[in-house]
């Protein structure tokens, strides 16, 4: 049986305790805990803080341009022509997506991800050649990093003609969810859209991510449409709305409701608390209103825009600092999205700090827990499943 003893680390800021990890979970919290095995290996923790490993519910690791030299963006495209961008990217005779895949997620690692979620672009100019360089990296990686894949109709399902056969071929193929992408403003026809999306979700039986930029009312319709497929299906815990701006963009009395509505139905959503003149939603009253929340660093270095870091730590500063979550109480929930939110969007299984769940931790220097989030330390030790896969921001897997 392999062994791992964590000595001296306060679980969120808690007490100081041990941490004995059996066969990649946790067996045992608390105080001067004791190995049996002779090839344990034994970390001193030293007081760190220990929190559960960072959960990016929300990137695009197909896109990472991270490694090819700086990509020039032009200012003021339309939406079209930024995936046009995209395309083209990767076509270059040098952009391979399972490098570059590669590279994001080794940087998640080092950050102290454990848990992602990346969308896959599925069109007619990328095919498959996106999840097929995504499921290499996830099979490099396995062990350091649970990925999670989403087919993602970046290019629009029901405009660009020929995404259904090849999402549908991305299920077959190792994808794990279907994603959708504005049904009503890109795509110009929600109902039928998400008939295609969810009826792939029942046939293959996936789970669904649609990605959002509807904003104000048009937004709040597309997400009632998603509501009585989710009531219609029993999609419930299994669907996700990532960046449900419109929700900082309605009424509040509507923007209550759907929100009451999306915690009965347990819909997900994700946020990277977006910059610029976006709408933002209110992940404060999301998470108070029972709503599984979780944050995404979204496309780190890709063709669309240069802000994003593999760090979640980082974006969940981005995310308090939008939301003006300034409070200890208020930063507690900024540190739920980056953790325990994420993964339960994700569905991660048996994560958190308690006895039974994997040893899939991250150790950082700090007095208490929320402080990580504005001092974001480069001091980091990651583990997953009890091995030791990153240290001060240098991968090692
Ligand atoms: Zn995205």
């Amino acid at each position: 049986m392999q062994e791992t003893l964590i000595k001296n680390v306060r679980p969120l800021a808690g007490s100081a305790v041990d941490i004995l990890v059996q066969d990649e979970r946790i067996a045992a919290v608390g105080p001067s805990l004791t190995s049996s095995a002779p090839d344990a290996q034994v970390i001193d923790g030293d007081g760190h803080l220990v929190l559960p490993g960072f959960a990016d519910a929300h990137t695009h690791i197909d896109k990472c341009t991270v490694g090819l030299g700086w990509y020039s963006r032009r200012s003021g495209r339309s939406w079209a022509e930024m995936i046009k961008d995209g395309q083209d990217y990767r076509e270059r005779p040098d952009f391979d997506h399972h490098v570059q895949s590669s590279r994001q997620a080794r940087a998640s690692i080092a950050a102290g991800t454990t848990h992602l979620r990346t969308f896959v672009d599925i069109d007619p100019s990328a095919r498959l050649k996106g999840l097929e360089g995504v499921l290499k990296t996830r099979e490099d990686l396995a062990g350091a990093l649970t990925i999670n894949i989403v087919a993602f109709a970046q290019s629009g399902l029901l405009v660009t003609p020929g995404v259904e056969k090849l999402l549908e071929e991305a299920l077959q193929n190792g994808a794990d969810s279907v994603g959708g992408m504005d049904p009503a403003y890109y795509d110009r026809d929600p109902v039928k859209h998400l008939d295609v999306i969810f009826g792939l979700a029942e046939k293959y039986d996936k789970d669904v991510d649609i990605h959002f930029h509807e904003v104000g009312t048009l937004g709040a319709f597309t997400c009632e449409l998603i509501i009585e497929r989710v009531k219609t299906l029993g999609w419930h815990d299994r669907t996700v709305i990532s960046h449900p701006n419109f929700l900082g963009d309605i009424e509040p009395a509507y923007a209550d409701r759907l929100i009451e509505e999306l915690a009965e139905n347990r819909i997900s959503i994700t946020s990277n608390g977006p910059g610029g003149s976006h709408p933002n939603p209110p992940v404060k009253r999301l998470h108070q209103a029972g709503v599984a929340c979780g944050m995404g660093n979204d496309g780190v270095g890709d063709t669309w825009n240069p802000f994003n870091r593999p760090d979640v730590l980082n974006r969940a500063y981005l995310v308090a600092f939008r939301n003006r979550l300034s409070g200890d109480d208020e930063l507690e929930i900024a540190l739920d999205l980056a953790t325990y939110g994420g993964a339960r969007v994700m569905r991660a299984e048996s994560y958190g700090l308690e006895v039974g769940c994997y040893a899939d931790l991250v150790l950082l220097p700090g007095e208490t827990h929320v402080q990580t989030i504005i001092e974001r330390p480069t001091e980091r030790l990651v583990l997953k499943r009890g091995r030791i896969v990153a240290r001060d921001g240098e991968c090692l897997v």
